[in-house]
């Protein structure tokens, strides 16, 4: 038997929660594709949320369970710990200079999933059905949507949420460039002795970035990236030595680790979708794009996607998987993907490659944003939220804050 709906959102991590949240708020009844047993309440790792993702979350009232246990993240510290020949300098990043209290918080992906949930569940307009997307049918008038429990959704739009592998991308004929890397991320948590001053560093390695990020009290989670080969004897260590060779890569600026969780560990890939909506279909977080995780990018992007999707949606009426809906879905989302994947993947490569030039390159370009204040205010105030550079400009340039300047001098 086919049923109807306005929406099906195949994919229940975070960006397919949070899609299903805007979906419901401007008024379309949802499905929440959402398969049992890849429940993420088993995912280790802490998110680095910025400013405009923490107001998403405030806006679904899900912020206060989400609250408790993060951290704020109020200096991001860039060190190169690579120990080549041309060296970059030590680079901090101040909330405080971009006259923010924090750039955002770090968030651990349980209790951020859990919060999720628990809106999605109590949202009268989200019906959420346990089961996979299995088949996708596409026509000028509707998507069909067939489930692994064998029930089928007749709806006017397909948000796939449904990770690098994404069932709804391939449906759509929609091609992706993807792309991996010799690396994989080993993420963990941990104690320190000193206090962690809510800094995030990053030490740029030969193999990739180790990065630490606060969590509540003298506690710190690592997303420790290297090459494959190395993983399984890091994985060996007993946990005193595992403990102690944390504290040297943190080059023991925060003194003795203890309490080391399970590590888990992510193979690391690139992908990149050759459109972001099409034929009844719009795509999201790493249904759209995935890359490593270097200066907390993924799902900051995955969000945004979110944000996008709900102007789009605001103004859809009848038909929100109309080709004017998807096509000006796909436009909005072009320049922020292909900026975020581009930078990230160059950062990635320029930390990998033995080519000196692009070191050079590299530790160029890390001392021109050491000391050269404005184009770190553009950077920090671009990391947090795509063109809010350019609205600062305009803002200055606005001639009744110009006159209100004047009047202050
Ligand atoms: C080590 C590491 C650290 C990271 N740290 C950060 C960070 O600090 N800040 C940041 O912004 N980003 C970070 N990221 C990136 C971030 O984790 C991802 O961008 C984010 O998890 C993507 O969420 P998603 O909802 O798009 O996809 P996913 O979390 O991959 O969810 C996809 C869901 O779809 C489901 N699914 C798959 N197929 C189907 C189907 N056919 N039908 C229905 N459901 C299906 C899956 O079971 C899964 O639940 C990090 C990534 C890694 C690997």
């Amino acid at each position: 038997m086919t049923r109807t709906c306005d929406i099906v959102v195949a994919g229940a991590g975070p960006t397919g929660m949070a899609a299903a949240l805007e979906a419901a708020a401007c008024g379309y009844d949802t499905v929440l594709a959402a398969p049992s047993g890849t429940h993420l309440d088993d995912d280790a790792r802490t998110t680095a949320l910025m400013r405009p993702g923490i107001a998403m979350l405030e806006n679904y009232g899900v912020w206060p369970d989400c609250a408790e246990p993060s951290a704020p993240l109020k200096v991001l510290r860039i060190v190169d710990a690579t120990g080549r020949l041309f060296r970059a300098p030590t680079v901090s990043f101040r909330a405080s200079e971009a006259d923010l209290d924090a750039f955002g918080y770090n968030i651990p992906n349980r209790a951020l999933n859990a919060a999720l949930e628990k809106a999605v569940q109590d949202n009268p307009r989200i019906a959420v059905v346990e089961a996979m997307v299995s088949a996708i049918a596409l026509n000028d008038d509707a998507a069909f949507a067939t489930l692994s429990n064998g029930e089928t959704f007749e709806a006017r739009l397909v948000i796939g949420a449904d990770g690098v592998n994404s069932l709804v991308r391939q449906a759509a004929s929609i091609g992706a460039r993807k792309w991996a890397y010799p690396q994989t991320a080993i993420v963990l948590a941990f104690d320190h002795e000193r206090p962690h001053g809510d800094i995030s560093t990053e030490y740029h390695t030969e193999q990739g970035p180790f990065t630490q990020v606060p969590l509540p009290g003298n506690r710190s989670s690592l997303v420790w990236v290297m090459r494959p080969e190395r993983v399984h004897d890091t994985l060996a260590m007993a946990p005193r030595a595992l403990a102690m060779a944390i504290e040297e890569n943190l080059h023991f600026t925060l003194g003795k680790v203890s309490g080391v969780t399970e590590p888990q560990t992510w193979p690391l890939s690139s992908l990149v979708a050759h459109r972001f909506g099409a034929r009844r279909v719009m795509l999201i977080g790493q249904a759209a794009h995935a890359f490593p995780p270097i200066g907390a990018q993924g799902l900051n992007l995955g969000f945004r996607d979110v944000a996008d999707l709900a102007a789009v949606l605001a103004g859809a009426g009848a038909d929100p998987g109309a080709p004017r809906i998807t096509r000006s879905y796909d436009w909005r989302r072009r320049a922020d993907v292909y900026t975020r994947t581009g930078a990230v993947d160059l950062l990635n490569r320029s930390l990998l490659t033995d080519f000196v030039p692009i070191q050079m390159g590299r530790a160029a370009g890390l001392g021109l944003l050491k000391n050269f204040g404005p184009l770190r205010g553009i950077m920090m105030r671009e990391g947090v939220e795509p063109g809010a550079s350019v609205k600062a400009a305009m803002a200055a340039l606005d001639p009744r804050n110009l006159r209100k300047g004047q009047a202050a001098g």
